[in-house]
């Protein structure tokens, strides 16, 4: 991946893409105090960049640490970083890190770095393919518990039980996994959100120690505006067997059937192909009305 043309914002300026390393001893590298986003632009336009920005200069104030590049500077970078790179559909990935001046448990004074880059992904929206749904493996890690790790930020160290999870569900041939919390409730796959669908109603865990994603949201505020019941709420997994429907959330996921979890399968029912269909509409930018009331 960094062996590219291109370009990557980096501090302020571009640097060409193969330039762009940083040092071994890095902070954020040994003690994970790196914070990121997941973004994508269907269109030239990046969905909800505002939102994801928001979410990044929060994620690096939860960790101690501020951003030294404002909202609007970010998101300025993304806009012309898409067009220098002249991609139009892209997935986006900006980072930010504690740097290499300290090497130590306690790194106060160390610079913090920002950087952001974006790479072609292509925008088909092929239902056919998508409607047979992915298989899901039960997670062995739980989320942490908010009192051990600090869950309302995107931070690369809470990434570590997601890759192991989902290297572990590829191994045993599954697309993903879905992760439990430290109470045994379920939470979420390892990096999208999860939803049931059960008697025509949508049930999803309440994001109490997982992120609560732009996806999910916007997917909430879709399924009301359907009029669809929407039930935020504690869920167990031994009632994974009584859902007829489930499909995850997110910014790569978009909207994603799930055929089956471990022992238990679901069909790709309507209200899942509503949403699908309602998502892609609203980041699809044929659609000025959606959008707009998507905000
Ligand atoms: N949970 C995890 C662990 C994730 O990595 C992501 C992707 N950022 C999500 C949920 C979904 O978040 P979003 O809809 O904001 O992409």
């Amino acid at each position: 991946f960094d062996q590219r043309d291109g370009e990557i914002w980096w501090d302020g300026t571009f640097v060409p893409w193969s330039e762009a390393k940083l040092h071994v001893l890095s902070h954020g590298l040994h003690y994970a105090s790196s914070v990121f986003e997941g973004e994508r632009a269907y269109g030239g336009r990046i969905f909800k960049s505002e939102e994801h920005t928001a979410r990044l200069h929060e994620s690096a104030r939860v960790l101690g640490f501020e951003i030294p590049y404002s909202e609007a500077v970010i998101n300025a970078a993304k806009d012309e970083l898409l067009q220098r790179m002249n991609l139009v559909d892209a997935y986006i990935r900006p980072v930010a890190w504690r740097g290499s001046e300290m090497m130590g448990v306690s790194a106060q004074a160390n610079t913090i770095h920002l950087a952001i880059a974006a790479w072609e992904w292509p925008s088909y929206f092929k239902p056919e393919e998508r409607l047979k749904g992915i298989r899901l493996d039960m997670a062995q890690y739980r989320r942490p518990d908010p009192a051990t790790a600090p869950f309302k930020s995107k931070a690369a160290g809470l990434y570590m039980i997601c890759t192991l999870s989902k290297h572990e569900a590829e191994r045993k041939g599954y697309a993903d996994a879905l992760m439990l919390d430290w109470r045994g409730q379920v939470a979420e796959a390892t990096g999208a959100n999860v939803f049931f669908v059960k008697d025509g109603k949508i049930h999803t865990p309440t994001p109490d120690c997982f992120l609560d994603g732009i996806t999910r949201r916007t997917v909430i505020d879709l399924a009301k505006r359907r009029g669809f019941d929407l039930i935020e709420r504690v869920i167990m997994p031994d009632e994974l067997e009584t859902f007829e429907q489930c499909f995850l959330t997110g910014t790569a996921a978009e909207v994603t059937p799930v055929s089956e979890i471990g022992p238990y399968t679901f069909e790709v029912g309507e209200i899942t192909k509503a949403l699908m269909t309602d998502y892609d509409a609203v980041v699809r930018p044929s659609a000025p009305q959606l959008q707009a009331a998507a905000g």
